[in-house]
C-alpha cells in the first residue's frame, strides 16, 4: 500500500490549505420550479463559487410571456437593471424582452460585466401575460446554471439536424460537411473547438422559425439534451431570403420552443441547386453567425444603422458605405456583402465579440 503513503507525503509538500482555483470550465445544473408572486415577480437564487466565472438562468413555463429584468450580487447591489436600456440603441441581451415560454439569460454577457463574486446572486425574472404585463402567481421552471473558469481552448458541443431525410442528398450534405470543416476553423481562431455531431431529424423541410418558437425544436432538443442545435431544412418557414435563424440571444440549453438555429441550405446553393466553393463558404459563415447569435451576439450594427450592439470595439457607423467599409468582414455583419464574383469573406470577430462568447456557458 505505497500509494496512499506518497500522496500522503505530497500533501505534505505543498503544504497549503488555500483551495486551489480549478479552472476547468466544468458546470453545476440545478432545475426547480417556483410561482411569480402577485405582481409576476420570480425571485431566482444563483449560488456562485469561487471559481465560477458565468451563470445562465433559463426560466420557463408552458404558455404564456417571461423577461428576465435584474441582477443583484451578493451585497444586493444593482448590476443589471432592464430599465436601463429600456430605450437604448445598444444591445445587450434579449432577456430582457418577452418571449413565449422561455427566457434566458446569460451573465457576465461582456467581460466588463464581470467578474463575477462568490456568494448569493439573485435574478429577477417577469411571467407576463400575452400583452407583455405582469401576470402573478404563475408556476415556472428555473434551470440554474454555473460555470467555473476556463482555462485555455474551450469547446462547444454542435449537433447538426438534417430535416426531411437530406442527410442522404450528397449534394447538401456534402457541403454541409464542408462547411461544417471551414467552421471549426473560423471558431478555432478564436480559441473555440466544436464538437459536431450529426443527426437526422424526422421534420418538414420547410422548418420553422425558431426565435418565433416551434414544438419541433423542444422535441429535436429532448432527444439531444445538450449544447447548440442546428437544424439543415431546405428554406426556413417558406421565406425566398432568409439564410438562417436563431432561437434566441442568447439561446437555451434546455428543450423548448426556441431551442435551435435553422438554417436554409437552398437559398445558399442558389437556383441551380448546386454549391460552389463560394456558396460553402457562406454557408459555413452562416452556421457560424446563427451559432454566434445563440451565444449572445448582436449585429455590431443592423441594417437600418441606427442600432448597435453594446461592445466597445465594433466600430460604430451610421450609413451602408461607412458600415460596410468598417465592418463586411465581421462574422456578425447583418449580411452576406458580395460583388459580381464573390462574397467578402466574413469570419472577423473583435476582442469584445470573442469575450461574449467566451462568457456563454455552452462554451467550456
Ligand atoms: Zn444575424
Amino acid at each position: 500500500m505505497a500509494t496512499p503513503l506518497l500522496l500522503l507525503a505530497l500533501g505534505c509538500l505543498t503544504g497549503t490549505t488555500e483551495p486551489a482555483v480549478v479552472c476547468d470550465g466544468e458546470v453545476v445544473t440545478e432545475t426547480f420550479s417556483l410561482k411569480s408572486d402577485a405582481d409576476g415577480v420570480l425571485e431566482i437564487p444563483v449560488t456562485v463559487d469561487d471559481n465560477d466565472d458565468a451563470f445562465m438562468i433559463t426560466t420557463a413555463r408552458s404558455a404564456g410571456t417571461l423577461s428576465s429584468d435584474v441582477i443583484l450580487d451578493p451585497e444586493g447591489s444593482v448590476r443589471l437593471d432592464w430599465e436601463d436600456w429600456l430605450s437604448a440603441r445598444d444591445s445587450l441581451t434579449n432577456a430582457f424582452f418577452a418571449t413565449t415560454e422561455v427566457s434566458v439569460l446569460n451573465w457576465p454577457v461582456r467581460d466588463e460585466d464581470g467578474p463575477l463574486t462568490a456568494g448569493d446572486w439573485t435574478v429577477l425574472a417577469s411571467t407576463l401575460d400575452d400583452e407583455g404585463y405582469p401576470k402573478g402567481r404563475v408556476d415556472a421552471d428555473v434551470t440554474v446554471v454555473t460555470r467555473s473558469c476556463v482555462q485555455g481552448r474551450a469547446s462547444l458541443i454542435v449537433t447538426i439536424a438534417y430535416a426531411d431525410s437530406l442527410d442522404e442528398d450528397r449534394e447538401v450534405s456534402g457541403a454541409v460537411e464542408a462547411a461544417a470543416e471551414r467552421w471549426i476553423e473560423i471558431y478555432g481562431a478564436y480559441g473555440i473547438d466544436l464538437d459536431l455531431r450529426f443527426v437526422s431529424a424526422n421534420i418538414d423541410g420547410s422548418v420553422a422559425e425558431p426565435l418565433i418558437g416551434d414544438e419541433e425544436y423542444a422535441a429535436i432538443y429532448e432527444e439531444i439534451g445538450e449544447g447548440v442545435v442546428v437544424v439543415i431544412g431546405e428554406d426556413v418557414a417558406g421565406f425566398a431570403d432568409l439564410y438562417g435563424e436563431a432561437g434566441g440571444i442568447p439561446g437555451p440549453y434546455v428543450a423548448s420552443s426556441h431551442s435551435g438555429v435553422a438554417v436554409s441550405w437552398l437559398i445558399h446553393a442558389g437556383t441551380d441547386a448546386a454549391f460552389s466553393d463560394d456558396e460553402v463558404q457562406v454557408l459555413a459563415e452562416t452556421m457560424a453567425h446563427e451559432v454566434g447569435h445563440y451565444l449572445g451576439l448582436f449585429h455590431p450594427v443592423e441594417s437600418d444603422w441606427n442600432y448597435w450592439d453594446a461592445l466597445g470595439d465594433t466600430k460604430r457607423c451610421t450609413a451602408t458605405g461607412a458600415c460596410e467599409a468598417a465592418l463586411a468582414d465581421n462574422l456578425m455583419f447583418p449580411y452576406p456583402v458580395c460583388g459580381a464574383n464573390s462574397c467578402t469573406a466574413q469570419t472577423a470577430l473583435s476582442d469584445d465579440q470573442v469575450g461574449v462568447l467566451q462568457l456563454n456557458v455552452g462554451v467550456r
